[in-house]
């Protein structure tokens, strides 16, 4: 019988958002407006050329990136999605029994990948659906290697403002990486919510995660990177799994960087249609923390699993954490209303 490593044996696999056919796709923090403008006609193009194998170190999508953050292109290291560089850095960092610190709930590839790393994940209880970063700077030991911040936080849709972020930085020793992960950056109040690349950019151990999944549109081709101190982002590189990052992958990003401007107009109509949605929602008598993501959180406790009963029974998927709460994306604005019906008519 093959021996099958003790630590992956307790763990829960990755539950991906239900789709189910003729219903609203409201479970898996997806833009819903489609590709970009350029993007379809680009990979059109591109497609027969995937006989060969793609540019390994991703030149012109670093160079893009690098030009987008204002910085070197040796900050860089890229991977088939932001989940594959969380990969990466764990990889590049934490070794047999070291910790990793994170909140939760928070994004639950963080402990499946940390037992993939062979790390111990110390988890630290969200403060009224936040991260507590005070918690979080004391759970750091001698044996932590990295510690991942969600901000904006998946799935509860919070982030921590500029002052707590700072703090946190400065309380967690430099032989420590800190991971700022932004996948939701687009969506986030800039007013509100520090861009970690220009409050902590120019520490040693301070990576920003960025993904081209949300608001970017190109969850399915996989596409996300960090900007990290430049030996750090050299290490990150070498724990990528060899071309991850397709040909198709590297020239959508591309491209889809080239369109910053469409990709703001679509993370403001997501914006007003998720104050908007939050409004109604509380109005209805539901508890909706603040939201500086594509989506909105529920706290429903107990009832996250009947609600998304409820909610599939009336054609739109939501996701379900038992016990905790339900997660709904913010999609178009029919969408939004056919959710937002039946959470009038739960239990009602
Ligand atoms: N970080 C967070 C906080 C996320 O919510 C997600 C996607 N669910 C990711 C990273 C990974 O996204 P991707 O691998 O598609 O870039």
């Amino acid at each position: 019988m093959v021996r099958v490593r003790s630590s992956l044996a307790e763990l829960p696999a990755y539950v991906p958002g239900r789709k189910a056919p003729g219903a609203a796709a409201l479970a898996s923090n997806e833009s819903p407006y489609g590709l970009l403008p350029g993007v379809a006609g680009r990979l059109a193009e591109l497609a027969g050329g995937v006989s060969r194998y793609p540019d390994m170190g991703a030149t012109a999508l670093v160079r893009a990136i690098a030009a987008h953050h204002g910085v070197e292109p040796d900050r860089i290291a890229v991977g088939a999605g932001s989940s594959e560089v969380c990969g990466q850095l764990l990889h590049s960092v934490v070794g047999p029994g070291d910790e990793v610190v994170f909140g939760w709930r928070s994004f639950e590839a963080y402990p499946i990948l940390t037992a993939v790393a062979g790390g111990t994940a110390v988890k630290i209880p969200l403060r009224d659906h936040t991260l507590d970063l005070d918690a979080m700077a004391a759970a750091v030991t001698g044996r932590t290697r990295l510690v991942f911040v969600c901000n904006p936080n998946n799935p509860t849709s919070t982030a921590v403002g500029e002052r707590a972020l700072r703090d946190f930085a400065d309380r967690v020793p430099q032989d420590v990486l800190i991971v700022v992960d932004e996948a939701y950056r687009e969506y986030a109040d800039p007013e509100r919510v520090p861009d970690a690349l220009g409050l902590l950019g120019d520490r040693p151990n301070v990576v920003v995660l960025r993904t081209f999944s949300k608001a970017y549109a190109l969850a399915g081709l996989r596409v996300g990177y960090c900007v990290a101190p430049m030996e750090i982002a050299a290490q990150v590189r070498k724990t990528q799994v060899p071309f991850s990052v397709s040909a198709l992958a590297q020239e959508a990003a591309v491209v889809a960087l080239g369109e910053c401007p469409e990709v703001a107009r679509r993370a403001a109509l997501t914006v007003a249609e998720r104050e908007g949605t939050a409004l109604r929602l509380r109005a209805l008598g539901f508890e909706v923390p603040q939201s500086q993501a594509n989506f909105v959180w529920l706290p429903l406790a107990g009832d996250s699993a009947d609600f998304a009963r409820h909610c599939l029974d009336g054609k739109v998927v939501v996701r379900p954490f038992l016990g905790e709460g339900v997660r709904v994306t913010i999609g178009l604005p029919e969408e939004n209303d056919a959710f937002l019906a039946l959470a009038a008519t739960w239990r009602g």
